[in-house]
């Protein structure tokens, strides 16, 4: 909508607004009519019959041959586009780089996972290995598609200018992570930016996940550090310096055991997937690669392993207990759970549900659910992420 109270804004900026308007209304109502725009949006006729033009001609949009259903003449129906365009997110973890390129209109175009040991090679390895990642990526998909930028999903504290100055996950401290992306990949031509892999996963899940119309909307990773992606009244909360939902070492138990930052019983030190594993697998070892051990979990879940059955009761009781904390806080809808907390979800959530409506002051209370986006979501969010300019009403330059 054209904004009366920015009297100073130029026409430029009115345009951007309002082409946002129309791509936000398409989005959410596709397939729709010109006219359905215009009565949704409050634009006039005129106006969004010439930005709907230009988005077509931007590949943004495009005609469809249906029409709708009533009475008059037929009106041409309107659909997201985008298949020109593609974001680029990539997920770096302890022990694997996750690539996703995704279209604005949401399609996924592509999904890698290599297993790659981010936390024992070190940021200048990693940074070679995800530049190495992206470059294979943008050769795959640039023949067809315009890669608009990349956005890297870090486990760890992101500043505002993509410098990363803790991930305990990864061992790093102090890597001034974008900049030597940015300087890795040379100039392809697109930008580049750093977020927190809570951040882009919360993101993923609003966007790509059963939740578009929640507002209030909690995002706990899984993997080895735990932390949280917030958004509430339908925005993300960063805080003041950037690190709002660093729970990982919020105190749940006093007696519980050590965690690396030097106290007992953080959340990190009993929800982190290392800790899982420690747990219920003690003959395990050292683990380089999380993925078949928590495979190995899941098997020993199905065949009724009592140890396993009884830890994970145990583990999916403190989960309980964090969302019951989250909720305390934020209030929000629906706490997601990702990584290996939603591949153990089947024998976490009953005990973590029955937990927290134990906790629940005002029943119903806040739901606790598990993630459909699997490993991705933190790249699938720095896809949605990387393609935020173009959402947000300006013209790709590709
Ligand atoms: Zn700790």
């Amino acid at each position: 909508m054209i904004s009366i109270d920015r009297p100073t804004a130029d026409l430029g900026d009115v345009r951007v607004t309002n082409r946002a308007a129309v791509l936000r209304h398409v989005r959410r109502h596709a397939p729709c009519s010109r006219a359905d725009v215009a009565a949704h949006t409050g634009l006039n006729k005129a106006t969004v019959s010439s930005l709907v033009a230009e988005l077509i001609e931007h590949g943004m949009l495009r005609e469809t041959g249906l029409t709708e259903n009533r009475v008059g003449r037929p009106a041409t129906m309107l659909v997201l586009d985008g298949s020109r365009y593609a974001g680029l997110g990539l997920r770096v973890g302890a022990d694997e780089l996750v690539a996703v390129a995704a279209g604005p209109g949401g399609d996924p175009v592509l999904t890698w996972r290599r297993a790659f040991p981010a936390a024992t090679a070190g940021p200048e390895e990693t940074v070679k290995a995800l530049a190495a990642l992206v470059r294979r990526a943008v050769t795959r998909i640039g023949a067809d598609r315009t890669v608009l930028g990349l956005t890297v999903a870090v486990p760890g504290l992101v500043d505002p200018d993509g410098d990363v100055p803790a991930a305990p996950a990864l061992g790093w401290r102090g890597v001034p992570l974008a900049a030597s992306v940015r300087r890795a990949l040379r100039d392809r031509g697109f930008p580049v930016a750093v977020d927190t892999e809570a951040n882009l996963a919360v993101l993923a899940e609003r966007r790509h996940g059963p939740y578009a119309a929640t507002t209030d909307l909690v995002h706990l990773t899984g993997g080895p550090a735990i932390g949280a992606g917030l958004i509430s009244g339908g925005r993300l909360l960063r805080g003041g310096r950037g690190f709002a939902g660093d729970v990982g070492h919020l105190p749940l138990a006093a007696d519980g055991p050590s965690c690396d930052c030097g106290r007992r019983g953080c959340l990190t030190a009993l929800l982190g997937v290392d800790a899982v594993i420690r747990r219920l697998l003690p003959d395990a070892g050292p683990v380089t690669d999380h993925l078949p051990e928590i495979e190995r979990i899941q098997a020993l879940a199905r065949a009724g392993d009592e140890p396993v059955r009884t830890g994970l009761t145990e583990i999916g009781r403190l989960l309980g207990q964090a969302a019951s904390v989250l909720s305390g806080l934020l209030d929000p809808e629906v706490v997601v759970v990702g990584g290996h907390l939603a591949a153990l979800a089947p024998w976490l959530l009953p005990a973590a549900h029955a937990e927290l409506a134990a906790r629940t002051p005002v029943p119903p209370g806040v739901r606790l659910e598990a993630s459909t986006l699997g490993s991705a979501a933190g790249a699938l969010g720095g896809a949605t992420a990387a393609l935020a300019t173009v959402e947000a009403g300006r013209l790709p330059a590709g």
